[in-house]
């Protein structure tokens, strides 16, 4: 696993206190995390910075937005190669209906939009409800 503060660096954030640790446990974290999740664990850092910190992390490719068809706003690390100019999300979230867990499930490709189509894709999301390995 790369090293926070070498994330930070490639996509060319300071490096803080803050934005170390809250990368650290978005790495850390099998699922995604919610604002709520976070804010929790930062108790120490005001929620301003913690939401500027989630923002900036979005829009530089560092975490991406784990769509799960609730209206709770959770996040998730980005692949490599992930950039403020591009994010590639090919992959469905699996929400656990039991504890409300959300999965990246990289092993499942989202189709492609047929190409002839007037319509102008922006994202396409695909959400798999059912239980996770831990509520089975
Ligand atoms: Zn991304
Ligand atoms: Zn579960
Ligand atoms: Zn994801």
């Amino acid at each position: 696993m790369k090293l926070a503060s070498e994330i930070l660096k490639d996509h060319n954030l300071r490096v803080t206190s803050v934005r170390e640790e809250v990368l650290k446990m978005i790495q850390s974290s099998d699922k995604a995390l919610s604002s709520n999740d976070l804010e929790m664990q930062f108790d120490h850092v005001d929620r301003i910075t913690l939401y500027r910190t989630l923002k900036t992390f979005e829009t530089k490719g560092i975490i991406h937005k784990a769509v799960d068809g609730t209206n709770v706003q959770k996040y998730a690390m980005c692949v490599e190669g992930c950039s403020e100019a591009s994010h590639q999300h090919q992959h469905a979230h699996f929400h656990c209906d039991s504890c409300n867990s959300t999965f990246c499930i990289d092993d499942i490709q989202i189709p492609a939009f047929p190409k002839q189509s007037s319509f102008q894709v922006k994202t396409i999301e695909m959400i798999v409800k059912g239980t996770c390995v831990e509520c089975r």
